[in-house]
């Protein structure tokens, strides 16, 4: 086993990836090339749907955060595992709705929904809205109360928590340019105004606080800040709030360095945070929605490469270079996400070489890590990135005009593409 379950080394010394062997995965699909292993991804779902279930009660829903990696394939995985899900563009809504996925069960965020959006989303009869704020109520209002219908929403509030975590990616504190915080007085100010909205039903509220926590604190104050708002609403306006998302964000073990998280364990102790909240601020336990991400999806990838150029410069560092890069993968050159990586034909050897993994873009920061433990890399060999099942197919560019690779879904020791590998005629499709 390499940081989780799907992943080992068989007799050939080659990385496996749900028991296959990634270098003929690699032969036969070329590479660059996504990697999913379904199953670990059904295995998450699973985990995910039952605990919230057992814990929170039979009503309780999770919803998959598509962000972290949309195609249609994945949301036909997410209906068939019984899963809402949260779209955040009129692209992943129109995913979704050539998935065939169920539209009641689609949660509709982003802090700037157009207005075809919310038009099209009312098309499409998606099933709540999550509105980011004043104007975007009013958006809403207008569409729904010009087609006569009430369109059911929650209203996205910042409990201002810091989950101390990466400053790029928080987004629960009352400087955000998501939601409406409690702290301001905005937040009462919008459930106010909500309740008296035409055309919407305010079902409940919605926070996230951030990503990739490993604590159960920050989830536990968020739910504590949240609860006690549910309560002070009920206080104030004699409403009752009916259901609390309370957003994504638990950690994924990327490195040997992360902590292993049992994801039911920490589902378990913030429902029990939740119910003992609810008891003391005196309301009842709304129906609790759960948003995983990149818990769901992450563990699930890898990227497999071929090694081009090896340039070693005497009292500095070694480079590898790759096929691929910021264009598959841009997030060490955004947050510098730390990774895991292994030469995928050697994977039975010692990594004994330090390197710095390049791609292959005119632009010195397209790197895929630094100081990065490694067998002895040559040209030729396929080079494995673990843990890239979120955040990369879905935020793929094709910058330098590269191609985007395919994503082959792998299950039971049978191989499909789900996603085709992009051609240059796709490149140029749109130019005219
Ligand atoms: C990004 C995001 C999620 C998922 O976060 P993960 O860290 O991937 O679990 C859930 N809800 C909202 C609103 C988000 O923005």
């Amino acid at each position: 086993m390499i940081l989780h379950k799907h992943f080992d080394v068989n007799a050939e010394g080659h990385l496996t990836i749900g028991g296959m062997d990634s270098v003929e995965l690699a032969k036969k699909h070329g590479t660059p090339l996504y990697i999913i292993d379904e199953n670990a991804l059904r295995t998450q779902c699973r985990i995910y749907r039952e605990a919230a279930r057992k814990y929170f009660g039979e009503d309780a829903l999770p919803l998959y955060a598509s962000k972290a990696l949309c195609f249609t394939g994945i949301y036909k995985i997410a209906a068939e595992e019984g899963m809402g899900i949260d779209c955040v563009s009129g692209g992943e809504l129109y995913t979704a709705k050539k998935a065939g996925f169920p539209a009641e069960r689609i949660y509709f965020h982003g802090n700037n929904k157009t207005d075809k959006d919310i038009s099209d989303a009312m098309d499409m009869g998606v099933g709540t809205f999550v509105v980011d704020n004043n104007d975007e109520l009013s958006a809403v209002s207008r569409e729904a109360t010009r087609r006569g219908i009430t369109q059911r929403i929650l209203l996205r509030i910042t409990p201002g928590i810091d989950p101390h975590t990466h400053r790029a990616i928080v987004t629960g504190n009352v400087d955000s340019k998501f939601g409406s915080a409690i702290e301001t007085g905005q937040a009462m100010e919008i459930v106010k105004k909500a309740i008296d909205t035409e055309g919407v039903c305010l079902a409940g509220l919605h926070c996230h606080i951030g990503s990739q926590i490993f604590d159960i604190e920050p989830f536990a104050d968020a739910a504590a800040i949240m609860t006690q708002f549910i309560a002070k609403i009920k206080k104030e306006c004699d409403f009752e709030i009916k259901e609390l998302n309370l957003g994504g964000g638990l950690g994924v073990r990327y490195t040997e360095y992360d902590r292993e998280i049992d994801y039911a364990d920490c589902i378990c102790k913030i429902a029990k945070v939740v119910t003992e909240l609810c008891k003391k601020n005196g309301i009842a336990q709304p129906r609790i929605i759960l948003e995983p991400g990149r818990s769901l999806v992450a563990a699930a990838g890898a990227t497999l490469y071929t090694v081009g150029s090896v340039k070693e410069i005497t009292g500095f560092r070694n480079y590898v270079s790759v096929d691929g890069g910021m264009p598959d993968n841009p997030r060490y050159a955004l947050y510098q996400s730390q990774y895991t990586a292994l030469i995928a034909n050697k994977a039975s050897e010692p990594k004994t070489y330090r390197a710095t993994i390049a791609g292959r873009c005119c632009e010195s920061g397209d790197l895929l890590g630094e100081n990065m433990e490694l067998q002895k890399a040559e040209r030729g060999d396929i080079l494995a990135v673990l843990v890239t099942g979120a955040y990369n197919y879905s935020m793929a560019s094709n910058y330098n005009r590269i191609p985007r690779p395919p994503v082959v879904m792998i299950k039971d020791g049978k191989d499909r593409v789900a996603v085709k590998r992009e051609t240059y005629e796709d490149i140029v499709r749109n130019d005219v």
